[in-house]
């Protein structure tokens, strides 16, 4: 099966909303990364999502819904505080953790875990799909596990062709890194994936508290977020994370990472050969952070410190 790349137009968001109604996958644009699209409420849907990405199956999915209006039927706890930063920050860039009250996510989607991770996107052919549907969607990053994520509905082509029936172009993403992961401890808020949410913003409702994002992958540990134990937005060359200057370290080198463009870069430098990347770590804060995580898992926790300006 060739996968077939659409632009999104009533008729393929039609199509779309058809394939996922009878269980099939599809990879849709969200303002963050492309996402492989599944029914929520369909553990045979949400197993295929787990094959076609060869994802591990202890990483747990994020469900996404149109409204809250549409969460709050979920079986989830909503407490004020989740409340709030719903009403602050959907749609958009923040999925957070809620704890299982009724049975009604199928437990595939958070493997077995007592919580569930939801988000409502703010990508207009995202929302529109999910109110065709009228059911929430799982939609991890439509990458293979492991590689970087999607931003052009060309990655996903490069990585889901002949798995898929579907892709839906819209266009590049705007964020560019995957959504903030948030969970709650008391009034607290964790964050346990740094993303266009910042720690800066979420501040605002309360303490905010940053889960190791620079600590290696130690397995003694477990983690609160699965996910985040894993190699992961790697391409095939070696990446170096580099701290201090990058002038001077080779050919293939990412001197200002920026969200949109990162993972695309990626892609690009294995397109044309290279054998190894070096990109230069922002400071940890702001969306520096949501950087930072992302360039330090693509090394391999691989840091180069450059004392010398000149090196
Ligand atoms: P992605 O594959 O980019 O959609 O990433 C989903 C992220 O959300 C991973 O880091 C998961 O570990 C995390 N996640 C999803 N559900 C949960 C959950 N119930 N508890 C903690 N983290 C979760
Ligand atoms: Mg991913």
């Amino acid at each position: 099966m060739k996968s077939i790349i659409n632009s999104p137009t009533p008729a393929v968001i039609a199509e779309a909303a058809s394939l996922l109604t009878n269980g099939e996958i599809v990879a849709i644009p969200t303002e963050t990364v492309y996402g492989l699209a599944a029914n929520a409420l369909n553990p045979a849907a949400i197993e295929k999502i787990f094959v076609a990405k060869g994802r591990p199956r202890d990483n747990p999915l994020i469900v996404h819904a149109s409204d809250l209006e549409m969460v709050r039927g979920l079986g989830l706890e909503i407490h004020e505080l989740a409340a709030r930063l719903a009403e602050r920050f959907w749609a958009g860039a923040l999925t957070m953790v809620l704890r299982r009250v009724a049975d009604i996510i199928p437990s595939e989607i958070s493997c077995g875990l007592n919580t569930v991770a939801v988000r409502v996107p703010a990508h207009p052919v995202a929302l529109e799909l999910i109110k065709a549907c009228g059911f929430p969607l799982a939609a991890p990053s439509a990458n293979i596990s492991g590689s970087p994520s999607p931003t052009k509905a060309a990655h996903v082509f490069a990585d889901m062709n002949g798995k898929i029936p579907l892709i839906i172009d819209g266009g590049d993403c705007s964020c560019g890194v995957e959504s903030t992961v948030i969970m709650f401890d008391e009034n607290k808020i964790k964050i346990l994936r740094p993303g266009a949410v910042t720690a800066e913003m979420l501040s605002e409702f309360g303490e905010v508290v940053v889960e190791g994002y620079h600590v290696g992958a130690d397995d003694s540990v477990r983690p609160l977020s699965p996910g985040t134990k894993y190699k992961h937005y790697s391409p095939r060359a070696e990446v170096i994370a580099v701290e201090g200057d990058v002038a001077g370290l080779g050919e293939f080198v990412i001197a200002n990472p920026e969200t949109q463009t990162l993972f695309a870069k990626l892609r690009e430098f294995d397109e044309l050969g290279a054998k190894q990347v070096f990109i230069r770590l922002p400071e940890p804060c702001g969306i520096g952070l949501a950087l930072y995580n992302r360039i330090i898992r693509a090394a391999e926790f691989n840091v180069l410190k450059v004392e010398n300006e000149k090196f």
